[in-house]
């Protein structure tokens, strides 16, 4: 087998004939066959992969081809690929077949990237362990006893258990950064508005995002680089020039103010996370970066105002689903009432009936100033701590979970535990500024640790820079060590 670091890196050694792509894809279809357990999967492309594989090759031989040639991606499946089903996890979508294709798969389609196929999730990206999922839960590849993490579990198992290059999954809440994290990977939120939303399925509108699982950073900020832009057929995409991420990628970062919340490291963080954390944290002040200590202190707020305000708009956003406009009928009723009835109470999982109730209640007469209203009224001020805490630092530094992976059916009967597993990563939504997952370890049961960089708006470059020196720090100071 070949192997490479980097996307870039796979690209020469196809220009250099060192590498085919087709036995490239072949390789990758063969371990998602081999590792069907996970159960990551929902539809696999062999044909068209592999005949993309050949025409893409030609196109890097012949210098023709674009910036994400030859990589092989996988894209959760709450996005749009026309003509290729779309459930969404739910039942209630088990036969709806995508009609048009979500800008940012498209994006990644004309520069060349070979999509292998959809991946499990969360029914409608609503959970933390992937285990609310009709085509049942993903398990995680370094141990299938444990959870991947959720929403986008599926996307992330992917990627570890290397049945692609990359993976696309969505974060409303955390759902690209925790399974990250859970997986041992990179995993990029971008800036609310930076990544189109068209073609995604909504959950929460004004908090979903789009964003890249990678194994190297170079990864991440290539894919950021292909995926960010103005979309004018998503109504908040934000009209602004895109930064070059590769390249900014190369300059010194050591400058950078790094702010250490003192909130994120209160009670009820893991030992052994917070143990790994402080390492990394030394190693770079060793690299001459400045630390300070900073203050958020709605943070408590966070997990109740992200699920009061995402309860409410997937409340509305999954209206549509009622056997009519959308979804499976049931075949029983007999009436209006009883189609809409039925065919919610059919098709539809706990997890999200649990969510439209609560979330229907929220909004209704005499609820919604005690409940919505004051929910935006504190989204505003957990915006404005953020907001004075950048004043001060460039880039956050934070755990990304407060504990490892957790272990299939531990916490799914109890789901204001799992609300509580968030409580690193709401803020980052509700505030819509940037979040990285970086990989630094792994505790003692071999599960991996993960550390989460925050970012201004837009401050897509800092968290990649620093999250760059992290994950090479490890190398550096084992060469440091070894040399002295
Ligand atoms: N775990 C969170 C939730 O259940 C986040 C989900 C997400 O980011 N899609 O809502």
């Amino acid at each position: 087998m070949v192997i490479y670091n980097s996307i870039a890196q796979k690209i020469e050694l196809v220009k250099t004939r060192q590498l085919s792509l087709t036995e490239n894809v072949q390789s990758f279809l063969n371990k998602i066959t081999a590792s069907a357990e996970l159960n990551a999967m929902t539809e696999v492309f062999p044909d068209e992969a592999l005949s993309a594989a050949s025409r893409i090759e030609q196109k890097i031989l012949s210098g023709t081809h674009g910036k994400l040639a030859g990589a092989v991606i996988a894209v959760k499946d709450v996005l749009s690929l026309e003509g290729k089903k779309l459930t969404c996890g739910s039942k209630i979508l088990d036969n709806f077949t995508a009609l048009y294709t979500a800008t940012t798969i498209q994006k990644l389609i004309d520069e060349d990237a070979i999509i292998i196929g959809k991946t499990n999730c969360d029914e409608f990206a609503m959970g933390s362990s992937n285990e609310n999922s009709a085509h049942g839960p993903v398990k995680n590849p370094i141990n299938p006893e444990y959870v991947p993490g959720g929403s986008s579990g599926g996307s992330a198992a992917a990627l570890a258990a290397d049945f692609c290059d990359i993976a696309i999954g969505t974060d409303t809440g955390g759902s690209i950064r925790q399974p990250a994290s859970f997986c041992g990977l990179f995993g990029l939120k971008p800036t609310y508005s930076l990544v189109s939303r068209y073609g995604l399925t909504a959950f929460a509108s004004s908090f979903d995002s789009v964003g890249p699982f990678a194994n190297s950073i170079e990864d991440i900020a290539l894919c950021l680089q292909v995926l960010a832009g103005f979309d004018e057929r998503d109504s908040t995409s934000a009209q602004r020039e895109t930064p070059d991420y590769v390249t900014g990628l190369q300059s010194q970062s050591n400058s950078l103010v790094i702010g250490l919340p003192e909130e994120y490291f209160a009670e009820g963080l893991n030992e052994e996370v917070r143990g790994a954390i402080e390492e990394k944290i030394a190693q770079l002040k060793n690299a001459g970066y400045t630390f300070k200590s900073v203050n958020l202190p709605m943070t408590k707020e966070a997990i109740a105002v992200y699920y009061i305000l995402t309860m409410a708009e997937a409340s509305s956003n999954l209206a549509r689903y009622d056997g009519a406009r959308y979804g499976e009928r049931s075949p029983e009723a007999v009436n209006l009432d009883e189609m809409y009835q039925m065919s919610r109470s059919e098709n539809l999982g706990a997890e999200v009936k649990r969510r439209i109730m609560l979330g229907t209640y929220i909004l209704s007469a005499g609820y919604y100033d005690a409940y919505y209203k004051k929910a935006q009224q504190v989204r505003r001020l957990i915006k404005e701590d953020f907001e004075k805490a950048f004043s001060e630092v460039d880039v956050l530094l934070t755990p990304t979970s407060p504990f490892t992976a957790f272990k299939l059916g531990e916490k799914s009967s109890d789901p204001l535990a799992m609300y509580l597993s968030d409580i690193y990563t709401t803020s980052a939504n509700l505030a819509g500024i940037p979040g990285i997952n970086i990989p630094i370890g792994k505790d003692a049961k071999g599960l991996p640790i993960g550390l989460q960089l925050l970012g201004k708006e837009f401050g897509e470059l800092d968290i990649l820079k620093v999250g760059k020196a992290i994950a090479e720090s490890a190398v550096e100071s084992l060469t440091f060590g070894d040399t002295q």
